[in-house]
């Protein structure tokens, strides 16, 4: 009702804001206040620097509307540009610029970019990546949510659901799969397509006495990430239980790096720094359906950003190279560090045995897992079909899913917004007609969302 009377209550306003040229054309002004404009909007009071302003003009001859992208000459740009008039209408800010160039900004397209560090997270969280949340062996059963097979396949909430408690704890579990050895194929087309490695699109991961892959046999299989012998290593990988031992053992371990790298942290300074900082060259050599390879790459285990963020872990002991290109003591006591390492992530693990039907899926690059030893017998030979995901693929569908489904920050859906509509006004709602929206949509404060597409 709300958002009614504000759609009624057309109040124009237009304020004419001039300003002087008071740039040298040298240089650009060390004084920040003057290269941005101020402006008001929403009754937020947010800077946008010229510069910027003007590299993200939305008009035909700068931006190409249907490839999303900008087309501007930059060859040509002036990195001195000023404006020589700025006229905010009700919604939309007009810039008439020093080269006589004009852009039109949608006031909630630029709210939706605003440079306040509050906007900056919103958008990150929301938009970029979700936040991950780390855990423990001891979290395991509440933050290891199940999906259903064929609601994953076929619906788009589930999709979304699975993809963002993925990317969000690394581990989530899709259950009542079929019993087929391409019944995996389905739930990869959801994200894209896999990532071929040299094991194959997909692998089967079975007891094979003469392998090229100590996964393949049934002993303890160490804790690891896989393929760290890559540079673009594959981000998630999906397991469909075929076959589950009835033996003992036949169970995965899995453990959050991002938990033992913030215990060790606060409670090893010295190991961390050294996983952090110590080049390690993983490596796989061999042959494979005749395919000979020879893998090398070099990481330390935690991989961090510039804001000391964990981008990646590589660990496996079977895939670690023996040249180390540091110093003899380091080395010496770089392998300490990994001991404690390895035993801190057992610690914190989880223990959890996958029934036929079930695909574990779980972060590669975030996650330890590995696999207590089984025993196969004529009638009971444990298998599962393997296959990787990058996480560019994920994040890139679960991001057209969040603009699909409207879903934002705060979780308030268009079918919440249309039930809060008389039905004589739904249909603006469905017809999308964009100024009706956005006023809807500004008023309960979530346009930073979908200002995306406009
Ligand atoms: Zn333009």
């Amino acid at each position: 009702m709300f958002a009614l009377k504000f759609i009624k209550h057309h109040r124009v306003f237009a304020s004419t804001i001039y300003r002087n040229n008071v740039y040298s054309h040298k240089v650009l002004s060390n004084n920040v206040s003057d290269n941005h404009l101020n402006v008001k909007i929403m009754g937020e009071d947010l800077k946008f620097p010229y510069i910027w302003l003007r590299d993200n003009c939305q008009c035909e001859q700068c931006y190409h509307k249907s490839a999303k992208s900008r087309i501007l000459d930059w060859l040509k740009f002036d990195l001195n540009i000023t404006t020589i008039n700025v006229l905010q209408k009700e919604n939309v800010l007009e810039i008439t610029w020093s080269d006589g160039h004009k852009s039109i900004f949608n006031h909630s397209w630029l709210k939706f970019r605003s440079f306040t560090a509050e906007n900056q997270k919103r958008y990150t969280d929301t938009i970029y990546k979700p936040e991950q949340v780390s855990w423990q062996g001891s979290d395991f059963s509440n933050i290891c949510s199940k999906h259903d097979y064929k609601e994953v396949i076929n619906a788009d909430q589930a999709l979304y659901n699975w993809l963002y408690n993925l990317s969000v704890y690394g581990v989530a579990l899709i259950e009542n799969t079929p019993d087929s050895e391409r019944a995996i194929d389905a739930v990869v087309e959801r994200i894209g397509f896999t990532k071929q490695t040299h094991y194959g699109v997909k692998f089967i991961v079975q007891n094979i006495a003469n392998t090229s892959n100590v996964a393949y046999l049934s002993s303890n299989l160490q804790m690891h990430t896989d393929l760290p012998y890559y540079e673009y290593c594959p981000g998630v990988n999906l397991l469909h239980c075929l076959v589950q031992t009835a033996s003992q053992g036949g169970e995965n371990l899995l453990s959050d790096c991002h938990f033992v790298a913030d215990y060790m942290k606060k409670n090893h300074p010295g190991e961390y720094k050294l996983l952090t900082e110590v080049e390690i060259e993983w490596s796989d050599v061999g042959v494979e359906n005749d395919n000979e390879f020879f893998k090398l790459y070099r990481s330390p285990v935690i991989c961090l950003d510039k804001n000391d963020q964990i981008t990646r872990i590589s660990f496996s002991i079977p895939q670690r190279g023996s040249q180390i290109l540091t110093d003899l003591d380091t080395v010496v006591l770089w392998y300490k560090a990994h001991g404690l390492f390895l035993e801190l992530n057992h610690r914190f693990s989880a223990k959890f045995k996958t029934k036929p039907g079930d695909i574990l899926v779980f972060n590669n690059i975030r996650l330890l897992h590995g696999r207590n030893a089984y025993e196969d017998n004529s009638s009971n030979i444990r298998k599962l079909i393997g296959a990787y995901v990058d996480w560019d693929e994920i994040y890139s569908r679960l991001r057209c899913l969040t603009v699909k489904q409207n879903i934002d920050v705060s979780f308030i859906k268009i079918d919440v917004l249309t039930s809060m509509l008389k039905p004589k006004h739904r249909r603006y709602i469905v017809v999308q007609d964009r100024c009706f929206m956005n006023d809807v949509l500004s008023y309960i404060d979530i346009t930073r969302h979908l200002a995306l597409y406009l």
